[in-house]
């Protein structure tokens, strides 16, 4: 499955990126998306998501979910839900979050600190990581599976 990386200098090119791949997302669904989101605090995970969310349109703020574990969007054509699992303290708390509840057709989920959900959060279709370097962010996004392999292309080839 493709890899695809980017050495970013500024916000612009993070936009830039998540503006493509939303993009890409939106022609695939209602296919159900999952994207993980893997760098340490700070990397930019959660302005990548805002980018993200935005261009799937939504207008208002978007808000790091780090204390509500996840916040809903339900937007006109997709419902996208941004999960941060940094506050997790147990794995099983998704259970009684009814996890499963969240990945269907038709949404796309990102998940913050996806290492930290254990086996019930589902696996993803793109996995991004960033590495921030000095001033440069690394982004590498990988396809996990066909769903994600098309995403990409689409996105990025
Ligand atoms: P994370 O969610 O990974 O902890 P954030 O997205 O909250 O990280 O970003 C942390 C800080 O880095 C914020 O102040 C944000 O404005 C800044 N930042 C994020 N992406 C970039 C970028 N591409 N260029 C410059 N600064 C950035
Ligand atoms: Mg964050």
């Amino acid at each position: 499955f493709p890899t695809f990386k980017f050495d970013v200098a500024d916000e612009q090119r993070t936009q830039a990126i998540a503006q493509n791949l939303a993009d890409a997302v939106k022609k695939a669904s209602p296919q159900g998306v999952v994207i993980h989101l893997e760098g340490d605090l700070g990397a930019g995970k959660t302005t990548f998501s805002r980018y993200f969310i935005q261009t799937l349109g939504h207008s208002g703020a978007v808000k790091s979910p780090t204390y509500t574990l996840v916040e809903p969007y339900e937007l006109d054509e997709v419902n996208v839900y941004h999960f941060d699992l940094y506050r997790l303290a147990d794995p099983e708390e998704l259970e009684f979050m009814g996890i499963r509840d969240y990945f269907g057709t038709n949404t796309v989920c990102l998940v913050e600190w996806p290492e930290r959900g254990g086996a019930l959060l589902a696996t993803a279709d793109i996995t991004i990581t960033i590495k921030l370097e000095e001033n440069i962010r690394c982004f590498t996004l990988t396809a996990e599976g066909e769903v994600g392999a098309g995403i990409l292309t689409v996105a990025f080839a």
